[in-house]
């Protein structure tokens, strides 16, 4: 708690702690403090960004929160002390109601991939929208199947047909009925601390006690989580993997539908999976019969740097890839790609999606492809987030409050722990910190079991200098 301290008089003397609007300081009194920041301290300035808003005319924010209180959900929550209220956003950026920017390393939940507004994307909507923005699939368009088509060029195998839905939860919903329908069995496999969404099946497949309500979910064993830093059998994946058998042959008629796992954790705190979990798994959910769905709902579209999806860096082929957040940039869409024959069972029955794959959508999917290649966001995701990571590991060097960093490309996370011995978690500090660094103008996520994570996925054209 001492050094929180120190970053709390740090922050006071420089006037971070101070709102930006409405301060009762003089202009002298602000410039001597600015100085002062130069001279005394080693505070970050924001790198420059040639963009200023216009001026907000809309409602407050006291009055947005009074509104949110009265007509939405009693279950929403927001971050931070004092909610933030942004109301325009450019690339890595996004600016609230007094103009202030911030820099986004959140990417609205590892969403943004390109950049906020990226322009190639909203052309590419606003052309599609003036065109015909919806129809259903049961006419012809070519910017549906053309989209389908440049997705399948980005996955290996025989991963060649192509569902789309409107988010992750319908892509894992469709993907784990698709298991089941394709290998007549019910039991799926999935892992402690992971994230597959809220509908029947996904809340199922999800296994943190926080995202799961009170309701029937069945037919899912969640196997021990191959953790490297707070699991059982540290970073021996095939030790993990023997879970997955013990579960199948204790658990089950010795045959299941499938596992379904994140290549890295996301919403569980950016935990990377023990090296050679996966393989391992994979071939024992096979022998059981079943089918391995890879959930490339945060990891995918470039975002790990080293590959364009996060299963590849395990080296593992998946029999069903789903995807949502980055495929669209903040449009909404998923999809579920898989293999011609597992595809097959759909048509068994009518399955029918209204808005998946829309063309709007698609436009927006397609045009994301075309920037992540033409502006190689894929090498600066691993370059930016390589650079990220290799400072971050000095603080931890440095301060006993960071227990680990990890993560891959720009899908970083940074524990913090009140002991490095006994890892417990420092929530408290975890929340205070992520709101210091707001008051500084850095947006993090916060994430893990235990809230006491923050993940840093920000859009793929995050720069050196944003990371510095
Ligand atoms: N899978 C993963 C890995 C996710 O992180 C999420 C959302 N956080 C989902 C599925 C569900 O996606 P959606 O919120 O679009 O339904």
């Amino acid at each position: 708690m001492r050094k929180l301290t120190a970053v709390n008089s740090l922050l006071k003397r420089n006037n971070y702690l101070l709102p930006r609007h409405g301060s009762s300081q003089t202009a002298a009194q602000r410039t001597s403090s600015v100085r002062e920041t130069e001279t005394e301290t080693k505070l970050p300035k924001m790198p420059p960004f040639n963009y200023s808003p216009p001026p907000y005319d809309g409602p407050s924010t006291a009055e947005i929160i009074a509104k949110r209180r009265e007509f939405l959900s009693p279950a929403l929550f927001h971050f931070y002390n004092t909610p933030l209220n942004i109301v325009e956003a450019k690339m890595q950026y996004v600016f609230d109601e007094n103009g202030r920017r911030y820099l986004d390393a959140f990417g609205g939940i590892a969403t943004v991939s390109c950049g906020h507004c990226h322009p190639e994307v909203v052309n590419s909507v606003v052309k599609q929208l003036k065109l015909i923005n919806h129809s259903t699939i049961l006419y012809l368009n070519h910017t549906i199947s053309d989209f389908a088509e440049a997705l399948v060029s980005t996955l290996p195998g025989d991963l060649k047909v192509v569902f789309f839905t409107n988010s992750g939860t319908e892509a894992n919903e469709l993907a784990m009925m698709m298991a089941r329908l394709y290998t007549g069995c019910n039991d799926i496999v999935s892992l402690r601390n992971s994230y597959h969404g809220n509908a029947a099946a996904t809340m199922g497949a999800t296994a943190q006690s926080n995202w799961k309500f009170n309701v029937v979910q069945s037919g899912v064993h969640h196997a021990i989580n191959p953790d490297p830093y707070r699991g059982i059998f540290g970073s021996d994946g095939e030790k993990y993997a023997s879970d997955v058998h013990d579960l199948i042959q204790f658990g089950t008629s010795g045959q299941v539908a499938g596992f379904i796992g994140e290549s890295i954790q996301g919403v569980g705190g950016i935990v990377e999976l023990a090296p050679g979990y996966l393989p391992a798994a994979y071939d024992i959910v096979r022998k059981a019969g079943g089918v391995c769905i890879a959930d490339e709902v945060q990891s995918g579209f470039a975002r790990t740097g080293t590959h364009f999806w996060g299963f590849q860096s395990h080296g593992v082929i998946p029999d069903i890839v789903t995807m949502a957040k980055g495929i669209g940039n903040g449009i909404p869409l998923g999809a579920v790609v898989t293999t011609p024959e597992i595809a097959g069972v759909l048509s068994r029955r009518s399955y029918f999606n209204t808005f998946g794959g829309n063309p709007m959508c698609t436009a927006a999917g397609h045009a994301v492809l075309r920037v992540l290649h033409e502006e190689k966001l894929q090498e600066n995701a691993n370059l930016v987030g390589s650079h990220l990571k290799r400072r971050l590991t000095l603080l931890k060097n440095k301060y006993e409050l960071i227990g680990d960093v990890r993560g891959r490309g720009l899908m970083l996370g940074v524990e913090f722990v009140k002991d490095r011995d006994l890892k417990t978690p420092a929530k408290a500090e975890t929340l205070h910190l992520m709101d210091q660094m707001k008051e500084m103008g850095v947006l993090v996520g916060k994430g893990g079991f235990y809230g006491n994570v923050f993940r840093i996925t920000p859009p793929l054209c995050f720069t050196l200098s944003d990371a510095d």
